[in-house]
């Protein structure tokens, strides 16, 4: 057996007496011929291993460099030295990968850049700011499902490879195994997908939501949390091409229960993460503060990381209408003295800019924004009476915009089918989805919560490509 050891976060946290261990991990430093910082990934923090001098070959010493990967054996004693409770004084020390300083990426620059760290994904796990992230990540959705586990819902995978396009929430990847350079044609010219893997035209899944609903029909609650993808060429720093999304769906809710839900899930994620990462989150809040360090003073935030986070959980969200929305818009001092870069006018599909206006200058506080002009939402949300708006909520955060886009949906069939003859979509090919409103219709809600712009919210970083372990961005599939 050779996973003989125990994590660095668990040592750090014994009662040393002199007990034997095994450690193993990356070398982070080593002071003096004597003390290495050893990390294996546990934690940011590292154990000192001590190799008292003249205890060992010149030759194993001078291997034991930044990166290198190693196994040490000894007791776990006191710290003689401050910064630490706890050290192992290694009585053998056996290299397992050796790491050249000279070639090691993360050794070439003194403090990386995120940029740089973007171009070298394939190690940057090996930082103190990504080890944070991607515990966060993993606890974040931990915390999703069992979110949702407590609550009865069922975890419905839907399909990554779809047949419908007619969902219309973004642009799609094709998928197909036709030859490009000699692709089968029908008469007229035209590719021939009949001749194709599925017979159809296939695409990657912009939302899981659509058979989400088929699950709710019977099943009654449930989620679906998995990749999607959107051929979107916005090149932001809030949009990936491959991003994970969480999509609950649930008969016998209107659009106030799906605002509370929604609500009570962001508000449940932070404080599991408030509660299970807290070391990670103040590394993260120090990493922020020393970043907004570099902005001038009216561009930093009011908030630091951690109080931010415990705001939202102590205060509720703001509900306001899509109208209300604009007339804020319209009476602010951005907008009279021509600040924003888009008009502003009742229809509009709000833009980020406006979006961050109402959340961090005027309500400073996330904000729930209802009943949306239906030109500029999907098909399948529940019309309102007033035979102009949908009844849809998006759910805005300060420093990111929208961060859940959601509705209840329309559950009458006659009203939909209208609707999608209305906006071209094809009624026939989804007569599947139409027989759920046939076939004993409920009201029903659901939303979409991006995994990503939660995971910026929560960590406080800026750019999407930071919070994802290899982001997909126009022109970039690396790694
Ligand atoms: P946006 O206006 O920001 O492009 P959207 O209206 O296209 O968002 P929805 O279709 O409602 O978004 O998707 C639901 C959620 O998925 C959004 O609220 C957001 O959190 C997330 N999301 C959407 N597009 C992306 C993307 N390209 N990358 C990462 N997350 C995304
Ligand atoms: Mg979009």
């Amino acid at each position: 057996m050779f996973n003989t050891r125990v994590k660095v976060k668990e040592l750090l946290a014994t009662a040393p007496e002199n007990q034997e261990v095994t450690v193993m991990g990356w070398v982070r430093s080593f002071r003096n011929n004597q003390f290495i910082a050893l990390n294996d990934g546990s934690t940011n923090n590292t154990l000192q291993i001590v190799v008292e001098l003249g205890a060992f070959d010149e030759s194993l010493l001078k291997r034991i460099t930044p990166g290198a990967s190693l196994k040490a054996t000894g007791t776990l004693i006191p710290s003689q030295g401050k910064g630490q409770k706890v050290e192992v004084k290694a009585h053998s020390v056996e290299i397992l990968g050796d790491c050249d300083p000279e070639k090691y990426p993360l050794q070439l620059r003194n403090r990386p850049s995120l940029e740089y760290l973007r171009e070298i994904a394939h190690l940057r796990f090996r930082t103190n700011t990504f080890g944070a992230i991607f515990r966060v990540r993993h606890s974040l959705a931990f915390a999703i499902h069992k979110f949702f586990n407590e609550k009865g819902f069922a975890y419905l995978h839907t399909p990554i490879i779809t047949a419908s396009d007619a969902e219309g929430a973004g642009e799609m990847f094709r998928v197909s195994t036709i030859p490009f350079d000699n692709p089968p044609r029908k008469d007229d010219g035209s590719i021939d997908f009949s001749e194709d893997f599925f017979g159809r035209v296939t695409n990657l899944t912009v939302s899981g939501q659509l058979e989400g609903e088929l699950g709710a029909m019977a099943l009654s609650e449930i989620y679906t949390f998995g990749p999607t993808f959107r051929a979107e060429n916005s090149n932001t720093a809030r949009h990936l091409a491959e991003f994970w999304m969480i999509e609950p769906e649930m008969a016998f809710y209107d659009l106030e229960d799906n605002m509370d839900l929604a609500e009570s899930f962001i508000r449940y994620l932070i404080q599991y993460v408030m509660e299970h990462n807290r070391e990670d989150l103040e590394f993260l809040a120090q990493r922020l503060a020393e970043e907004e360090k570099q902005k001038p003073q009216a561009e930093r935030s009011e908030m630091g990381l951690i109080e931010k986070l415990e705001f939202v959980v102590n205060n509720r969200f703001e509900r306001i209408s899509y109208t209300e929305a604009i007339d804020i818009l319209l009476q602010s001092p951005a907008y009279k003295k021509k600040k924003f870069q888009y008009e502003v006018n009742w229809g509009i599909d709000m833009q980020s800019e406006h979006e961050r206006y109402l959340v961090e200058k005027h309500f400073k506080k996330p904000v729930i924004v209802t009943g949306y002009p239906k030109d500029i939402k999907a098909f399948y949300m529940r019309q309102n009476d007033d035979g102009k708006t949908v009844a849809a909520m998006d759910i805005l955060v300060p420093g990111i915009g929208e961060i859940v886009g959601g509705s209840q949906r329309e559950e009458r069939l006659e009203k939909l089918e209208a609707r999608m003859k209305e906006m071209h979509i094809p009624v026939e090919e989804m007569w599947w989805y139409l027989d759920t409103r046939r076939f004993g219709s409920v009201p029903h809600a659901g939303f979409g919560l991006g995994f990503e712009r939660m995971m910026l919210f929560v960590t406080g970083m800026t750019n999407i490509r930071d919070v994802i372990a290899f982001p997909r961005t126009p022109k970039n599939a690396e790694f």
